[in-house]
């Protein structure tokens, strides 16, 4: 039977590393860290992912500097918003959260955050870095999947990964992180023929198409590890892009839907946010 790969836990650590960094280095930059999410409209889902950012924000020491515009705000409005967060000297990331009202473009607005505060480490300039192996704000979700790999001992140099989705967000940043970690890394997408045949030579299954349950013991090879990132709200509760128990008894290891990824993203992003807030301020950003 596989190890669960337990995130609400590391993420709980990682909370409690990052307050005690936030109070040992809070004298010398003179101010607490500070997130804001810009949120547009009334999304419902979004409502809830807001809330639980400014709740794990509190909890370490972070100050939320949220700012809500209505569903009609014009994209003049919004880069306004953008800019001023930029200007605050109190604000160390700033968050677009997504999805944007229909008629607003979210490339230019994304675009327009300033880079060294992006904590979502979704910039072009960010990817860039990412991409050129060079230090900056990493994308959260991917990042997270590689902090519960680290934890579990995951060796990846010279392991066999692959990924399944091509995503800005999730696919194509995990790609590029597991290759850095010397894994030799297939991205497979919704083209990909017999997905199977592909998935089944991975030591390291990452599972981020958004397709509830998708993946079954038919495109897993015994004793692989197996991230599932996706997420969907279905009447019978929350499941992810595997049928984890299917899976479960043949993976060494898999990550659970709730409790896997889902927890660490979030804790990335006060990741990206008190590492800008120790960079910006000139003291050590080791964490
Ligand atoms: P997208 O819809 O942007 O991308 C999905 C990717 O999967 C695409 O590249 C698509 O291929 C590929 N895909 C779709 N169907 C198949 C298929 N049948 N076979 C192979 N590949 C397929 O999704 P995201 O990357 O944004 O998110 C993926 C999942 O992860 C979602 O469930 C989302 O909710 C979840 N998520 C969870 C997070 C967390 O914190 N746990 C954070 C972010 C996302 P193509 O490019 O060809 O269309």
């Amino acid at each position: 039977m596989a190890t669960r790969m337990d995130g609400r836990q590391l993420a709980g650590e990682i909370e409690l590393r990052l307050q005690a960094t936030i109070a040992e280095r809070l004298a010398a930059v003179g101010r607490p860290p500070g997130l804001a999410v810009l949120r547009v409209g009334d999304d419902p889902a979004s409502g809830v992912y807001v809330a639980n950012k400014e709740k794990a924000c509190a909890r370490v020491g972070i100050t939320s500097l949220g700012a809500h515009l209505d569903a009609g705000s014009s994209a003049t409005e919004v880069l306004a918003a953008v800019q001023q967060l930029n200007a605050d000297t109190a604000c160390d990331g700033i968050l677009l959260q997504l999805p944007l009202p229909a008629g607003l473009d979210e490339g230019p607005l994304l675009l327009a955050i300033d880079p060294e505060k992006d904590a979502d480490g979704l910039h072009t300039l960010n990817l860039g870095r990412l991409l050129k192996g060079e230090p900056g704000p990493r994308s959260c979700t991917p990042a997270g999947v590689m902090a519960l790999l680290a934890r579990h001992g995951v060796a990846l140099s010279g392991q066999r990964a692959v990924v399944v989705g091509r995503s800005i967000l999730v696919g194509q940043p995990m790609a590029l992180m597991l290759q850095a970690a010397d894994a030799t890394v297939s991205v497979a997408h919704s083209r990909t023929p017999v997905l199977a045949a592909l998935t089944r030579q991975a030591d390291l299954l990452v599972v981020a198409a958004g397709r509830p349950r998708m993946i079954g013991s038919e495109h897993v090879k015994p004793g692989a590890v197996v991230i599932d990132v996706g997420i969907h709200r279905t009447e019978s509760g929350l499941c992810g892009d595997v049928r984890f128990e299917e899976v479960e008894p043949i993976a060494s290891a898999i990550s659970p839907v709730p409790g896997g990824v889902g927890p660490m993203t979030v804790t990335m992003l006060l990741v990206n946010t008190v590492v800008a807030w120790c960079r910006r301020a000139g003291v050590a950003h080791d964490l």
